[in-house]
């Protein structure tokens, strides 16, 4: 048995279907998560860069993450932009955000009406804040993308954008969204000199977790996710990781340290990369030390229900 046998619920890859194509079986009636990407920055291993997607009411309420590959993921999972309420960028490395624009482009095709939030870290060292960073792609003179500065202006036919940047310094987590019974709250985590923040979502009485990529070490971050139902939890290093690696993303011990001491049900990991694949198994005894709950491997497209 392999250790994606082991550790994954999912039928699907018992059946050594090829990863990155599988589509659990997803109760988006209810209340679930769907990964729309559970890779890293590197094209080796058939996953997109992160991305999930948060599935209600048969709706796709909030994006976190839009890692290269995700525009794709998107559409395979028969997300529907005008259904968004939230897109949550936890940090401005490509993996995280390189196809935003394509899909806030791809939204002009639908026609939505509404103003779309994007919530995202203030910047810091030598990134953008979300709202540098949007200028950067649709500034009407300078942008990138300047042909769509509607996007920022609500012209053009295109939706606005409403931007909400985190103040990923503060301990006191920044409430993105409150409406409908739907709350999302952020707060910084420390990815060493990146400005990153980390979600938590409240929805339907549960408490979904996304750790952004971090060495977890924020106890603000520990605060925030107490008691969480599920946490998506970035998994790129392996336990003796280089001195750089090791202060960009959390060990398997701290890991499962984190986990534990947050006391989350369910813990999910994602953002893979060869380094942490290569020797995934040692990776989870280790994680299985220090948290006791339920681990799971992420899958693009797979599917994390919560009723
Ligand atoms: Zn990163």
């Amino acid at each position: 048995m392999n250790i994606f046998q082991k550790y994954s619920a999912i039928l699907l890859l018992s059946m050594n279907l090829s990863v990155g194509v599988v589509a659990a079986e997803c109760d988006k009636t209810n209340l679930a998560v769907q990964v729309l990407g559970s890779g890293g920055p590197i094209a080796d291993d058939e996953r997109a860069s992160s991305g999930y997607l948060i599935w209600h009411n048969n709706k796709s309420i909030a994006l976190v993450d839009m890692g290269g590959g995700v525009f794709q993921r998107f559409g395979e999972a028969q997300g529907k932009i005008e259904d968004l309420e939230l897109i949550g960028i936890t940090h401005f490395h490509t993996d995280h955000v390189a196809d935003l624009p394509a899909l806030l482009k791809s939204g002009f095709f639908i026609n939505r009406k509404d103003s779309l939030l994007i919530s995202g870290p203030a910047g810091g060292s030598r990134f953008p804040g979300l709202i540098e960073f949007m200028d950067a792609l649709f500034n009407p003179k300078s942008g990138a993308f300047r042909y769509l500065s509607g996007y920022l202006s609500g012209k053009g036919g295109l939706f606005k954008t409403e931007l909400l940047e985190v103040d990923n310094k503060s301990e006191q987590p920044t409430s993105v969204l409150k409406e409908d019974g739907l709350k999302v709250s952020s707060v910084g985590v420390n990815h060493w000199a990146i400005p990153t923040v980390g979600y938590l979502v409240e929805i339907n009485g549960k408490k979904i977790a996304f750790s952004g990529d971090q060495n977890g070490d924020n106890p603000a971050f520990l605060k925030l996710i107490q008691g969480a139902d599920i946490l998506f939890m970035a998994h790129a290093v392996p336990e003796k990781a280089d001195r750089v690696a090791g202060r960009l993303h959390a060990s398997p011990s701290v890991i499962g340290k984190l986990a534990n001491e947050a006391k989350v049900k369910r813990l999910v990991l994602s953002h893979f990369m060869k380094r942490s694949l290569d020797t995934l198994d040692e990776n989870i005894k280790i994680i299985e030390k220090n948290y006791s709950g339920i681990i799971e491997l992420a899958e693009d497209l797979e599917c994390f229900n919560l009723n």
